[in-house]
């Protein structure tokens, strides 16, 4: 037996781990204080009551012989990605729905995608992103290069003509940062694929969040971007499915290299190695496509965005430098007073029970910064913001 040494290679997470086990620590020895936890990347408000009720009419129907059904279409049933394609009218993008694949979730098909690559690839990631990225190339031993996002550039890196990728990541709007793309820099991006002959894992996971117009929503929206990019997305920050567990990633038919199409090499990748997604959960996810769904998922995604609102508000009143926000349930503020993340968040934890995200935990560029989350209740982020301002006012 030889295992895959590579996993010598990744770096342990000690991210959500040391946050845990300091804020248990600091609970213990102070039993009497309240803390505001504003660091997790998850949903917090319940799903859309037309959702749950989707979902316990599909049970009703697998408990009955007439409607019972057994193994669905590996690539997700009809009703749901015509949804999703109707979709992606609205924002402006056509798409066929042999090009739209259902999963369960964003994080596996990022991971899976990769089958269809050889090792000897280079990928491009940005620095700070979504730790999933960079984490399973290193599984698979393939050589990573980052794209520097900064506050020089608004932590939205454009491509370099000199640093030459097979694979592209892009996450828009970025987790942890906030930052969204426009139609017209992703364009840019695309152009340097093309040139590098690269293909594009555009990321939107966060795409429901963008309020501000002129910021892209998929990247099917760049022109020319059919020959070269491949879009992955998910029901999890946007219906609150991160429990649930519903995605779906988009391969063009346009998209060939060598001969072989993404689109046919995927759909074999996933009938041999995955069954689809549960008949509850589609039919879960197509109701938050319905009318009512869509009110009910609106209202929520708003209560975030007032968060974040509170959030901005408060660190503009301080004059703390930060990004996100208006596009994304994260806020990613340069510590005030500190040069070191971890150094933040034990004041920040001993001095306002507070609880955030170092920066340093998503990228060497992260280091000085720091993540917080309007996935909260409203309450719990109007004082944590209170307790700040005492903090640093
Ligand atoms: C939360 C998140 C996802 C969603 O992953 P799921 O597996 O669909 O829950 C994908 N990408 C990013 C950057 C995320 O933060």
């Amino acid at each position: 037996m030889k295992l895959n040494e590579n996993f010598k290679n990744l770096k342990e997470s000690y991210l959500f781990s040391s946050i845990a086990a300091k804020v248990a620590a600091f609970s213990r020895e102070h039993p009497e204080k309240k803390i505001l936890k504003m660091g997790i990347g998850d949903v917090t408000l319940p799903l859309a009551p037309a959702v749950v009720n989707a979902m316990r009419a599909a049970a009703e129907e697998l408990g009955n012989k007439q409607t019972f059904r057994g193994y669905g279409p590996e690539r997700g049933y009809d009703f749901l990605r015509e949804r999703i394609a109707a979709h992606y009218r609205e924002l402006g993008v056509s798409l066929d729905t042999d090009e739209i694949f259902v999963s369960d979730g964003a994080k596996s098909d990022l991971g899976n995608f990769l089958d269809l690559f050889d090792r000897e690839n280079t990928v491009l990631v940005p620095d700070p992103v979504y730790p999933v990225y960079a984490d399973t190339n290193v599984m698979a031993g393939r050589k990573i290069v980052y794209a520097n996002a900064c506050a020089e550039n608004g932590f939205l890196p454009m491509p370099d003509e000199s640093v030459d990728a097979d694979i592209i990541y892009i996450c828009s709007p970025n987790n942890p940062t906030g930052a969204a793309y426009s139609a017209e820099q992703l364009a840019e991006w695309v152009r340097y694929a093309k040139r590098k002959n690269a293909v594009i894992f555009y990321d939107a996971a966060y795409e429901a969040f963008v309020s501000e117009s002129g910021l892209a929503r998929s990247i099917y929206l760049a022109e020319g971007v059919r020959e070269c990019a491949v879009e992955f997305c998910s029901f999890s920050k946007t219906a609150g499915f991160t429990g649930v567990r519903c995605g779906y990633t988009v391969v063009p038919k346009e998209l060939v290299c060598g001969g072989l199409s993404l689109n046919a090499m995927w759909l074999r990748r996933q009938t041999t190695k995955f069954n689809g997604v549960s008949y509850i959960v589609q039919r879960g996810a197509e109701a938050a496509y319905s009318e009512e769904g869509k009110k009910q998922i609106a209202k929520n995604i708003a209560a975030y965005r007032e968060n974040a609102g509170e959030i901005c508000r408060a660190l503009d009143r301080l004059g703390v430098f930060y990004t996100g926000g208006k596009n994304s349930p994260y806020i990613w503020l340069k510590c005030p007073g500190f040069s070191d993340s971890w150094a933040f968040f034990d004041y920040l934890l001993e001095n306002a029970g507070v609880v955030g995200t170092p920066g340093c935990g998503f990228g060497a560029n992260g280091s000085g910064f720091f993540r917080l989350t309007a996935f909260a209740d409203q309450k719990t982020v109007r004082e944590a913001m209170e307790r700040f301002a005492a903090l640093f006012g």
